[in-house]
């Protein structure tokens, strides 16, 4: 998300936009679901500092949308819609304010990828189709966890602004694409600021069920949870005047949550990497550091060295695959070899301890395991051992049972033993 730097002028010459909610769906007016969507809405709108004052709810009857879309500009700005944007017949909604305001449609390239993906090798009909539909002129917002793309057209002074039915999907693209682009269009007077944190070693839903307290009460920092880069990312999203209001609230939320899972915090920073953090952490300490690769083919050397600064702290790599090269470079007895094996506790602690007599490193790092596809010396793809070997204290040998494809695998080791030397 784009850091916004604070807009003194106000575009609406303290005039505020006044936005109206209508919800589409006879389920609602039958009673048979709450509107929560609209609740949402009106939390969020005051939020932002928009005048609400109408919301409707209307059945899935395109005539009856058109009046009561007639009536909302009357009183409104913008014109916010939630429901039938699905493949279903009586999901109309798009097709039904495109001919209202003789606004086209047209299917749109990526919402159409994603829809074809995910319907391969079922029929498509038309109708699914329908879902990657957005004005021709308007504005797009992904729907990134669902199908039905949302749209916003601006026509003879109003917003119109379609967004799905499904409340996970309607509040995942608000809160992700439709305030930014409200503060955008309206609120230049607001800023949006965002503190990404992020926690390696734990998963997302276990993140989430830690913090799901705050999850359900967010309202103003607003937060998400997202996976990417190996590690989880809680991202808050301050709305405020300036930033010397959103800092001390986003720095607030972020503490309590930090107080929870600081077993698994790594750092914060929009594009931060797992790799940035350690050579900050062993350049503040003054440490260096040296690996004793095998199947992580100097991934570990790798990743240190893309960060600016590396040489400050890395020694050296050495990547010995064969059991040969294991004793001739680095000295591993024959005898550990033959006894415990290539991939065991044994062979990794010497491969530590020997790498950073051999570099004369503060920290000697060991990599050796299964990375697949076929299994090793009997033991399964996913075992991996990795050494920790440290200046004056007992070498350490993590064991991590790991999943996935050989990439995952090599990578998912490395960033475990650049984690457990952060947080030495
Ligand atoms: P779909 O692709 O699921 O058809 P859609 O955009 O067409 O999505 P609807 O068909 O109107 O949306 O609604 C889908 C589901 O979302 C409904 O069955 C209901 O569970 C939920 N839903 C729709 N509107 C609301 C609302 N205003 N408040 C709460 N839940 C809603
Ligand atoms: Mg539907």
């Amino acid at each position: 998300m784009r850091f916004r730097i604070n807009k003194t002028y106000n575009l609406i010459g303290g005039n505020r936009m006044k936005v109206e909610i209508i919800a589409v769906g006879t389920e609602l007016l039958m009673g048979q679901i709450a509107n929560t969507n609209a609740q949402f809405l009106a939390r969020k709108l005051n939020e932002l500092g928009f005048d609400h004052y109408v919301q409707t709810v209307i059945g899935d009857n395109p005539e009856r949308l058109k009046k009561v879309t007639a009536q909302a500009e009357q009183r409104a700005d913008i014109i916010i819609y939630t429901g039938g944007l699905g493949p279903t017949r009586d999901d109309l909604t798009k097709q039904t304010i495109s001919e209202y305001l003789a606004q086209p449609l047209i299917h749109n390239e990526v919402g159409m990828e994603s829809i074809k993906e995910s319907f391969k090798g079922r029929v498509m009909t038309e109708n699914n189709l329908a879902m990657g539909l957005t004005f021709e002129n308007g504005h797009t917002f992904p729907n990134d966890v669902g199908q039905a793309l949302g749209t916003a057209i601006e026509h003879n002074h109003h917003t119109y602004i379609l967004l799905p039915g499904p409340p996970s999907e309607m509040k995942y693209m608000f809160n992700h694409y439709v305030t930014d682009y409200l503060i955008d269009q309206y609120q230049n007077d607001l800023v949006l600021s965002s503190k990404y944190l992020h926690y390696f070693g734990i998963g997302e839903s276990q993140l989430a069920d830690t913090i799901d307290d705050l999850i359900m009460t967010q309202g103003n920092p607003s937060v998400a949870i997202y996976f990417g880069n190996f590690m989880v990312t809680v991202r808050l999203t301050a709305v405020g005047k300036n930033e010397a209001e959103t800092n001390p609230m986003l720095a607030s939320l972020a503490k309590t949550i930090n107080h929870r899972l600081s077993d698994y915090y790594v750092g914060e920073g929009e594009n931060l990497g797992i790799n940035e953090v350690l050579v900050k952490k062993l350049t503040e300490r003054q440490q260096t550091i040296a690996f004793a690769e095998s199947f992580t083919g100097g991934l570990a050397a790798k990743k240190v060295v893309d960060v600016p600064g590396a040489s400050k702290v890395l020694q050296g790599s050495a990547v010995t695959y064969t059991k040969a090269a294991k004793a001739n470079i680095l000295k591993v007895q024959q005898q550990t070899l033959e006894a415990f094996g290539m991939v065991s506790a044994e062979t990794a602690t010497e491969m530590a301890e020997n790498v950073r007599n051999l570099y004369q490193s503060d920290f000697g790092v060991s990599f050796t395991g299964v990375a697949g596809p076929d299994a090793m010396e009997g033991k399964e793809v996913g075992t991996v051992y990795i050494g920790i070997a440290q200046a004056g204290k007992p070498t350490i040998v993590l064991t991590p049972t790991l999943r996935g494809s050989r990439k995952n695998i090599q990578y998912r080791s490395v960033y475990t033993a650049y984690f457990d030397i952060i947080k030495k």
